[in-house]
């Protein structure tokens, strides 16, 4: 029964390979830029034809008021729903519809959707709109294979995940859309690999730290006071003890790759002293001594640790510099932070996607953690939806990449199973 069950799954997916192609350079051939969030509008009507007419309940909803939500730029999502029989568990497959930026060296067009060599390349073919694509396949051949299903199969694509999901899923999640009473099970389709299940993400924390100083004439600096100095010995202060400290801090979490099983930080952007100078500007600079120096970091940490901490580590250095150097002033100000999360091996949808995994690749899933967070953190904490995880086609080491690009088969064999996935979850005995 079960066998064929999935076979003639996998026979009706193989069918729909021309489709999932076209449907994927469609996809990308809508050039959904993140910033500033460019037609946001047109993905969202395209996929709300494709799935009204594949029987799906569709409803366009604009983040009105979130962050970044303008009229120029609304922020638009989609969420689309089949309902089976009564009696069963909602699985709900969710995509980011926005890309970022292309930049340099592309040899294909980023908005072409080429097909070369069994590989479809443009901005965004990874991550994720080759992920949407097949999360779209796997459910149409699901609910059309298989209609007396229970339980309901939604899909939703979701904008600004790239700039932090606030017009996207967090918006969604605040008006209730993944309430664990609604919806049971997700699967993100971020581009993890097919093998592959990603449990989570480590946290994050971004702050500022600024230095003052005092200006003055950059021929008599002993009259003034260097910011730029002050930050100097904030520097020397994080090499000699912040990073060696970092390094020292080892997860028990399957974090991918290999190097952010420890906590990092990154020091994003430093400023200090005049601004740079419009590029029309031809003149020097004037002298002056800076009187204002700004770090922003990203400090990235392990679910065995605390925040609280995390901050207290950055505060205490500052302040120990403080008590070493005369006239260091600072602050610090927090801009951002997401607690790490990560779903149990045990938990519904992994087993289920492990189970289909193992039956179509014929391999054991590799479990594994995002060194970086991506939606998951809003399902988490604002929906408070456990059962969560990413999956789908693609290879992470690709995305925001010059000629970035996903596999045709790879799209297939994850489609298989999802589909499969949908088949454990959602066809009951009658
Ligand atoms: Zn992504």
């Amino acid at each position: 029964m079960a066998t064929d069950t999935d076979s003639r799954l996998v026979t009706a997916i193989e069918a729909r390979r021309d489709d999932l192609i076209s449907l994927t350079q469609d996809l990308i051939r809508i050039p959904t830029l993140n910033p500033p969030g460019r037609y946001y509008r047109d993905i969202c009507e395209y996929l709300d034809g494709r799935l009204s007419e594949a029987g799906f309940h569709v409803e366009l909803v604009r983040a009105e008021g979130a962050l970044a939500d303008s009229d120029r730029y609304p922020r638009w999502n989609i969420v689309a729903s089949r309902e089976g029989r009564a009696g069963g568990d909602t699985v709900h497959f969710n995509s980011h519809h926005d890309v970022v930026e292309v930049g340099n060296g592309w040899k294909f067009d980023p908005f072409g959707g080429e097909l070369h060599d069994g590989r479809i390349y443009g901005r965004g073919a990874c991550d994720m709109k080759g992920g949407l694509a097949t999360s779209i396949i796997a459910a149409e051949t699901f609910v059309h294979t298989f209609p007396d299903f229970h339980g309901s199969v939604e899909i939703s694509a979701t904008a600004d995940e790239e700039s932090g999901g606030y017009g996207g899923v967090a918006y969604l999640a605040e008006q209730g859309w993944f309430d664990p009473i609604r919806v049971q099970h997700v699967i993100i389709p971020e581009p993890l690999n097919k093998d592959r299940i990603c449990l989570g993400h480590r946290g994050v924390w971004w702050a500022e730290i600024e230095t003052m100083g005092r200006i003055a004439h950059g021929s008599m600096p002993f009259l003034g006071d260097c910011a730029v100095r002050h930050m100097g010995a904030v520097l020397s202060e994080m090499e000699a003890y912040l990073f060696p400290l970092l390094a020292t801090k080892r997860t028990e979490m399957p974090v991918v790759p290999e190097g952010a099983k420890q906590s990092t930080l990154n020091i994003n952007a430093i400023h200090g002293g005049e601004p740079v100078q419009e590029d029309d500007y031809t003149g020097l600079p004037a002298p002056c001594v800076p009187d204002r120096c700004r770090i922003t970091i990203d400090r990235r940490f392990l679910i065995e640790e605390d925040i609280a901490e995390v901050k207290a580590e950055v505060t205490s250095m500052l302040e120990r510099v403080k008590g070493e150097r005369p006239g260091f002033e600072y602050e610090l100000r927090d801009l951002f932070e997401v607690q790490p999360t990560m779903t149990a091996e045990d938990a519904p949808v992994v087993t289920s996607v492990a189970h289909a995994i193992e039956k179509v690749l014929a391999r054991a899933p590799d479990y594994v953690v995002s060194p970086g967070t991506y939606d998951q953190k809003h399902i988490d904490r604002i929906g408070r939806l456990k059962n969560c995880i990413a999956y789908g086609p693609g290879i992470l080491d690709l995305a925001h990449q010059p000629d970035e690009w996903v596999g045709v088969d790879d799209m297939l064999d994850s489609a298989k199973v999802m589909a499969l996935t949908l088949a454990e979850l959602l066809l009951l005995p009658s």
